[in-house]
């Protein structure tokens, strides 16, 4: 089995093991795989294996990796970096999901851009639940409003929220913010909690995970 495999094989293992902790069943945690800065060769090895949901955070290289693995059957790429309204237009030809949507204007662009190139896109709010200063993500005292926004645009489909948590070695540090994205969904009716990567996803599917990005635990070191 190829080093890839293996990986793939110990993260599902952690999934499985996650689920059975919250009596969940792992089918319902899709695995983003995050291929930022990774090249196209290991994205086809990737899909060989059966993945196909994969995570990319900068605009350029987005557009590149798009281009050269149109030919991949189901592929499906979700865009989870801080996006700039005036890269809206890129993002909307060829993401399948925007993970990273944080506010009315970007919403707004996006739906645009969307509704021009007569397609749909799948997106989720990211909510900064530690409400740290200067991070990008959705204020809480604005979520309310960002979801009513996002919901009466047609071309977006909100499919629910998403986290990135202040980093922290010790998930344990993280759960109360999992927790909290996990009630806020709930609050909201959203099927989707996008949160835990490669050193915490044990304890974000414990919390209701239902999408976990992780990078490096199956790619290694960037
Ligand atoms: C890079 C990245 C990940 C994956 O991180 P790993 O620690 O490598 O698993 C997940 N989410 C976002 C938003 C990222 O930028």
């Amino acid at each position: 089995m190829s080093d890839l495999a293996h990986a793939f094989e110990r993260v599902r293992a952690r999934i499985s093991s996650a689920s059975a902790r919250a009596h969940r069943d792992p089918a319902d945690v899709a695995l983003v795989a995050v291929s930022k800065t990774h090249p196209c060769a290991r994205i086809r090895e990737a899909h060989a294996l059966g993945q196909r949901v994969f995570g990319e955070n900068y605009v350029q290289e987005l557009m590149q990796k798009a281009d050269e693995l149109a030919d991949l059957p189901g592929l499906r790429l979700h865009f989870i970096g801080h996006l700039q309204r005036n890269k809206a237009r890129e993002v909307a030809r060829v993401a399948h999901c925007v993970e990273t949507l944080d506010s009315l204007r970007l919403a707004d662009e996006l739906a645009k851009r969307v509704d021009a190139q007569g397609r749909t896109l799948d997106v989720l709010i990211q909510v900064n639940v530690a409400a740290e200063e200067g991070k990008s993500g959705c204020a809480l005292d604005q979520l309310s409003e960002l979801i009513a926004h996002t919901r009466a645009l047609t071309p977006l489909k909100l499919e629910g929220l998403m986290l990135i948590p202040p980093h922290d070695e010790d998930p344990e540090q993280t759960r109360p913010h999992f927790k909290r994205l996990h009630a806020l969904a709930t609050e909201h009716g959203l099927t989707h909690r996008s949160m835990g990567m490669s050193h915490d996803l044990h304890v974000a599917v414990e919390e209701g995970a239902t999408m976990v990005r992780v990078g490096s635990a199956l790619f290694g070191a960037r």
